[in-house]
This record gives C-alpha cells, structure tokens and sequence, in this order.
C-alpha cells in the first residue's frame, strides 16, 4: 500500500458498520468510520425527545439480538460500559378477556405453563430449538451457505419455513396463537406469508437463551461501547460526515458502505456492471413504521399483571386481529386497530426518567412513505388494554415515515429492516449471490441489514461483510471465527 490514507473506510456507523470497522481494526488494517449525522449509532440512538431528563430510544429498544449476537458475545462489550437489564417477563401480550395476557418468560417451563392446553405442543416445538440454539444461531443469522450443523438446521427450517398462520394451526389456544402472532409481526410483512414462522421462532428461542434485555441508559450504550472498543483498537470516527460521491472520500484501499441499495447506487451506481445495477435497483423496501415516544407520569397502567411485569408488550389481540392488521398495512392502508409494539424501559432502568416518572416507546407498522399520523390509532390501543394511559401522558414526540428516513436515510420509506425480508428477497439481499457482501466493483463492500442475516442490532452482517473484505482485499482470515459453542 502506497499512497492510501487508510486501509479502509466506512460509511455509516450503525451497528453494523461499527461491527465492520472492529472486526477490520482486530486484524490490525487502518480504518476510518465516517458518519452523516452529528451522533453514531444509526438505529441504535438515544436523545431526550420530549421533556428534560426523559431519555428515549429513538430507534432500537429491545435487543435479544444484540444479547444473543454470537459476533457481540466475543466482543468485551461489558468493558467499555454495555451493561443490560433483563425485566422479569422479556414480553407480554395482553388479550380482552379476562384481562389475560399470554407471556414469553426466560425459560421454556415458565412459558408453556401460561399457555394451558397448549403447554406441551408449546415444549415440543421450543425445546429443540432452545436447546441447540447456540450453534444454530450462527447458522441461522449468516449467509446462505452449508449450514455447520446440518441436521438442526434441517430441523429448525421445517418449521421456520411456514407461514406464521400455518404454524399456529399446531396451537388451540388464544394466548398461545396471539403470542406467536405477535412474535411473527416483527417480520413486519403478512403472517400468510412463508417464512414468517422464523422470525417468531428465532425471537421466542433468543428470549429463552438470553432473554429480551434492554441497555442500561438506552440503546446509545449499545453504540458507545462498541465506539468505545473500536477506538481502543486504533479505529477513527468522524461526524457530520455525509458521503454523498466517492469523492468525498479520502483514499483507502476499500470502502464499506453500511448503506442499503437505493444509497450505495447513488453515490457509486455508475462504478458497477449493468447487471449488478440492475439488481440492486430492483431491490424491494418493506412497509415502514410510525413511531411515538411518551413523558408518562407513571407506570402504564395494564389490565394484565405480566404487561406490568414486561420490557416489551405485543398489542393487537388475537392471531385473526394481527393477520388483518398487518395483511391492511401491506395492501396500502392503516389498520384502525394497528398491531403496536411497545416498550417501558425506565420501569427497569430508572434513571431514564426522572423520580417516579416514565417514558415508553412505541411503533406500529405503516404503508412505506406514509405520512399519516398514526397517535390516536397507537394510543387507542394501548388504552384498550391499559385504561388510564392517556391521562399519565405529559408530552410526546412521534416520527412519521418522512421523518424516521430524514433521521436516518438507511430507513427509505420508514422500512426500518433496510429491505422486506419475504422469502423473495430472503436470498437475496440486496442481490443473488453467496457473498452478498460484495459488490459490482472492486474494493467496494456493503455490511448494512440490507445484507444477511438482515435487520436487527446484532453486528453480524457487519462481522459477515469484514471477513469478505479481508479475505478479498488482503488475504486474511479473520481473528475470530464465531461457532457459538
Ligand atoms: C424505530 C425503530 C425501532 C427499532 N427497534 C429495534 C429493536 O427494538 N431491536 C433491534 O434489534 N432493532 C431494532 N430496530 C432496527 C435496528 O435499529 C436496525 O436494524 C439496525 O440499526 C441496522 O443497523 P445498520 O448498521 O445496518 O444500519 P443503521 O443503524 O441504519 O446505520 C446506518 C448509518 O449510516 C448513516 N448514513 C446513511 N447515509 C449516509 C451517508 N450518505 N454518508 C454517511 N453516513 C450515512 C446513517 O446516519 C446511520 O448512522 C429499530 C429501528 C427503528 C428505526
């Protein structure tokens, strides 16, 4: 290397282009992180949005995949002040009648017992997914490849496989049917779709191996640390740094954009073959979200005991309500009674608000580019289940579509998943190929969740794009190998 500033730059420091840059910097290559807006982090961010001394997650909230992360895990994360916070119920989902609520519990057991007739179909289909579940877990959140273990993997894929409707069949009961429903609705896509079941699965199989924690002082924790840690290895940032051209770059040997498709063809679309270019166009962005924060004066008050117990709650009611819901915002509209999910960090991490105070964080999902303000629909259903919400409301601030992509341009159209997952595009982030880190040119890399395993603050498909990028660019291999034994 002659003439080059750095081994390598880059663009973007979300989750993912930080795993990048640490796993570039481990191997000892110069690495330079630029960043367009004034703070790093990308999804995972935190900022007092309403009120003084009330710290909201402006992005990500809940991470049982940044804990169950095998990339994270080899990381001293702990060191450089990542501590998290596991609430004694990772999430509930409450239900009209009776003000039951069915919930996801830190072990199997404690689960199935809630679950009543559906105790032992609930066993059956968990336990041998929990058991193997760390070694699957990198087979599951890689590329497409041959998996390591081959015959869990085979396992796990029959069920995961299925629409999210088709695998509830297997249940009788509301509780056990609503919970799944409300897992499988975090794929952000219709429950008849296939492969819905998988992401219920990999969430319900995360919370039982390291629960649904929340970081201690917001999500901006998750990023401080692994800023904290990627400097310690030598690693440059810099802020207010939008790369809008390759020119703007200073020189290096290879750039890592943790950028989705619609961006990277903007600033370097006329660098790739036709082809490529083709693909990349062709790629597909999901339904996007509408977003409130909330100052509470106190506790939400929930029905249902497990929601007041929970870090995360499912609202939308049965199986039926949720598949409608999502089916709507698919085909363009906005459900009345939306599927909400909901967070209530400073019940377990207090110094998020001040004494006796609250905040919560809340989405629903929205047809892509919405402007339509969802408050009323969100609140409505967090009233039909906590009555009382709306009088402990002391301010809020809500992001539209416009507003979620003018905040962080990776979320086009509010898609906060960097592109649908549906089994189209499955395989085919952003294009077809085995090493779909790489792209059309030359020293030219994309490690964003528009990559696999996809969307999530977990660092692999940052980790992923590294080791391409080593064994590509400068023959390496990379430090540490992830098996999750
Ligand atoms: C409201 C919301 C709730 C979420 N909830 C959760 C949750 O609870 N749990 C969870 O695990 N995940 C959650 N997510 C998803 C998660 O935040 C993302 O999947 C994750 O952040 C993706 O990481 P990334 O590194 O691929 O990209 P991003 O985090 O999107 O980072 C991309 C970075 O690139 C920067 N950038 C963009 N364009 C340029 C440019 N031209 N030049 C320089 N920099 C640029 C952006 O500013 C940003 O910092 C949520 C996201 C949102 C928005």
């Amino acid at each position: 290397m002659t003439n080059q500033q750095y081994d390598a730059i880059i663009v973007g420091s979300g989750p993912n282009g930080l795993s990048a840059a640490i796993v570039l910097a481990r191997a000892g290559l110069s690495v330079l992180v630029l960043e367009a807006r004034s703070t790093f982090g990308g999804g995972a961010r935190s900022a007092e949005l309403t009120l003084p001394g009330f710290v909201h997650d402006i992005g990500s909230a809940v991470h049982p995949l940044a804990a169950g992360s095998p990339f994270f895990q080899s990381l001293p994360l702990a060191e450089h002040g990542l501590e998290f916070i596991y609430p004694p119920v990772a999430a509930a989902h409450p239900f009209d009648r009776d003000g039951k609520a069915a919930a996801l519990f830190g072990s199997v057991d404690d689960t199935a017992r809630t679950l009543g007739a559906d105790e032992q179909t609930y066993r059956r289909l968990l336990e041998p997914v929990v058991k193997h579940w760390p070694t699957l877990a990198v087979d599951v959140l890689g590329p497409l490849r041959f998996p390591n273990h081959p015959l869990d993997m085979a396992r796990f894929g029959l069920d995961a496989v299925l629409p999210a409707t088709f695998l509830a069949r297997r249940f009788n009961t509301t509780e056990a049917r609503g919970l799944l429903a409300g897992m499988a609705a975090h794929s952000i896509q219709p429950l008849t779709n296939v492969t819905t079941a998988a992401i219920a699965l990999v969430l319900m199989a995360a919370g039982h191996h390291r629960g649904w924690p929340i970081p201690r002082g917001g999500a901006q924790q998750i990023t401080n640390a692994l800023v904290s840690y990627f400097q310690s290895l030598g690693g440059h940032l810099e802020a207010n740094r939008p790369v809008r051209a390759m020119t703007d770059l200073p020189k290096s040997r290879v750039v890592v954009f943790d950028l989705t498709p619609k961006q990277l063809l903007s600033i370097v679309g006329d660098r790739f073959p036709t082809l490529y270019r083709k693909q990349l166009e062709q790629y597909r962005y999901g339904p996007g979200i509408f977003k409130i924060d909330w100052a509470l004066d106190g506790p939400i008050p929930f029905t249902a005991p497990a929601c007041r117990q929970a870090g995360t709650i499912h609202l939308g009611g049965t199986l039926e309500e949720i598949t409608e819901a999502e089916q709507q915002t698919y085909d363009g509209k906005h459900p009345e009674k939306p599927y909400v999910l909901l967070a209530q960090q400073s019940l377990f991490d207090p110094a998020r608000a001040p004494a006796g105070q609250q905040v919560a964080w809340a989405y629903c999902h929205v047809p892509n580019g919405s402007t339509v303000d969802m408050t009323e629909a969100i609140e409505r259903q967090v009233e039909r289940f906590a009555p009382g919400f709306r009088d402990r409301i002391l301010a809020r601030a809500t992001m539209n579509t416009a507003q979620v992509e003018s905040w962080n341009p990776n979320y086009v159209g509010g898609d906060i998943n960097g592109g649908i997952i549906d089994v189209r595009q499955l395989f085919t982030r952003p294009t077809l190929s085995l090493t779909p880190y790489r792209t059309g040119a030359t020293g030219i890399f994309i490690c964003s969740s528009a990559t696999p395993p996809g969307g999530g603050v977990h660092g692999l498909c940052g980790y992923h794009a590294a080791r391409v990028v080593l064994r590509d660019s400068f023959g390496k291999n990379t430090p540490v190998e992830l098996t999750g034994e």
